[in-house]
C-alpha cells in the first residue's frame, strides 16, 4: 500500500500565475442601451468586436427595441394574438354562421340515423 501518495507538493496542471485570467475577462466590452416603444431601457453588453443588432427585444415587454430612445421601432411584430376563431368571425358574418351551422347540424343528423 502506497502510504504517503497524494500528500505530495506537486498540483498537476499548476502554470505560471494568473495565466488563465488573461483569456475571458478583459475583452472589450460595450455597453448598448435598447429602447422600446412602451419606453423601456434594456441595456446589453456586448463584445467589442461583435456586430450590435440594430433591433433587440425588450427585457420588460418583449416588443422590439433599437437603439434610438427617441425613435423606437414600431411594434408590429407583436400584433396581439387572436384564434382560429376570431379570424372566422371577421371573415364570416352571423347570417353565414347561422347556414354553416344549420348545414353542420344537418349533417351531422343525416350521419347519426
Ligand atoms: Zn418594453
Amino acid at each position: 500500500m502506497a502510504r504517503s501518495s497524494g500528500v505530495r507538493g506537486h498540483r498537476i496542471g499548476s502554470g505560471p500565475a494568473g495565466e488563465s485570467e488573461r483569456g475571458g475577462d478583459l475583452v472589450a466590452r460595450v455597453l448598448v442601451t435598447f429602447w422600446c416603444a412602451s419606453g423601456h431601457s434594456t441595456p446589453t453588453r456586448f463584445a467589442a468586436e461583435a456586430v450590435v443588432p440594430e433591433e433587440w427585444e425588450c427585457h420588460r415587454c418583449g416588443m422590439p427595441a433599437g437603439q434610438d430612445q427617441e425613435n423606437p421601432p414600431a411594434a408590429t411584430r407583436v400584433a396581439p394574438y387572436k384564434t382560429h376563431l376570431a379570424y372566422v368571425r371577421e371573415r364570416r358574418s352571423d347570417a353565414d354562421a347561422e347556414i354553416l351551422l344549420a348545414q353542420a347540424l344537418a349533417k351531422l343528423r343525416g350521419t347519426a340515423s
